[in-house]
């Protein structure tokens, strides 16, 4: 640390990302990317004609891409702002809003940056226990005092609140803004998308890296009224108005029209993920009811740690997380379904090597 570090970092804690190996060979299943390519629409637009504007500055409002949001969601394009990446959008929001208390909420476990950005943006972070079950409480967020963010589905559990639930929060909340963050909505949860029309202090946030195959791209948005984008787009303009670069923008613009390409790959993640946790429950293994990309597993018989290790130590590389009450899990994302075999017959030798 040097001695110019604002005092205010000293105890910061940055957020920990899941590996990115340098080198090939391994099966990748820990940070929720998509198994299959961009949609080819998109990938088209990395070509030379593209390339050879680099020269020029992107449109700081991503208009194309905006557009594109707004049309596929029915919403009108001053409801939804484009970030580099759904992480940018959600600092965004840290920034751009706080309540009279300072205080934010959301459920522990949940995605870390949560708590990175309360401390990053001086709020309070008031971080509120899963049930025993791992699923969240929704009794636990009406008539708070703060801002309120949910993941839903949740990560790492995977599992998603009903919207009975989430509008329930929304009613009791007046007063509070509530962001809802459908990083993994569209693997089987439902978007809140529709309560748009009827609260106004529900923010949602979405992003191209999971469903839409462009983590890479780092491309996310959010969705809201239209005093709450342009509170966003203030914090943007002030900020980086160029967040997002030429070819990020008009990638995602044409993934999200080719929804054919989306419900392709999206119904096989589903599948997959519903086959592999059939065959690890009769491994012997707990698998929570996963609307998300991922499953978060636990053996009857290997720690969390220990499976992780031994995954890793045969090139499939998945995510543990040290923490309670989820020591005794791992995070595995649904691959190819050729790599959830490998998956699956190293798994059964790991349990026959530990009996
Ligand atoms: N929200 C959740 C719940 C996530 O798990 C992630 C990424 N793993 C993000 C947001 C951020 O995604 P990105 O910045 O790639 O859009």
């Amino acid at each position: 640390m040097s001695r110019f570090l604002n005092r205010q970092y000293e105890k910061l804690e940055p957020y920990t990302p899941g590996e990115q190996p340098k080198t090939d060979g391994l099966i990748k299943l820990n940070t929720n990317e998509n198994p299959y390519e961009p949609s080819p629409r998109a990938r088209r637009v990395f070509c030379e004609e593209q390339v050879s504007k680099l020269m020029l500055y992107p449109d700081p409002e991503a208009a194309e891409l905006v557009n594109a949001v707004a049309d596929y969601y029915g919403l009108e394009k001053e409801q939804v702002i484009a970030g580099n990446g759904s992480d940018e959008i959600l600092a965004f929001c840290f920034m751009a809003f706080k309540s009279p208390s300072d205080k934010v909420y959301f459920p522990e476990p949940s995605y870390g940056f949560y708590k990175v950005y309360s401390d990053v943006f001086l709020l309070k972070s008031n971080p509120i226990p899963l049930k025993e079950d791992l699923r969240i409480d929704p009794e636990k967020y009406k008539n708070l005092d703060g801002t309120i963010i949910l993941a839903n589905p949740n990560a790492p559990t995977g599992i998603a609140l009903n919207l009975e639930d989430i509008e329930d929060i929304l009613k009791t909340n007046e007063s509070n803004l509530v962001i809802i963050d459908e990083a993994y909505v569209d693997f089987g949860a439902k978007s809140c998308v529709p309560f748009l029309r009827k609260y106004d202090n529900l923010l949602i946030v979405q992003t191209f890296s999971k469903s839409r195959s462009l983590a890479g791209a780092r491309v996310g948005f959010a969705m809201g009224n239209k005093e709450l984008i342009a509170d966003l787009n203030r914090i943007k303009f002030s900020f980086n108005p160029y967040n997002l670069n030429r070819l990020s923008v008009q990638a995602a613009a044409a993934a999200i029209r080719d929804d054919e390409y989306f419900q392709k790959t999206r119904k096989k993640i589903i599948e997959t993920r519903t086959w592999i946790s059939a065959e690890l429950e009769a491994l012997g293994f707990t698998v929570l009811p996963s609307s998300a990309n991922f499953i978060f597993v636990k053996s009857g018989s290997l720690s969390g740690k220990d499976y992780f290790t031994g995954l890793r130590e045969r090139n499939i590389l998945v995510r543990h997380f040290e923490k309670e009450p989820v020591s005794d899990f791992v995070r595995i994302t649904i691959g190819k379904e050729e790599d959830m075999r490998t998956l699956l017959s190293v798994t059964k030798d790991l349990l026959t090597e530990r009996n």
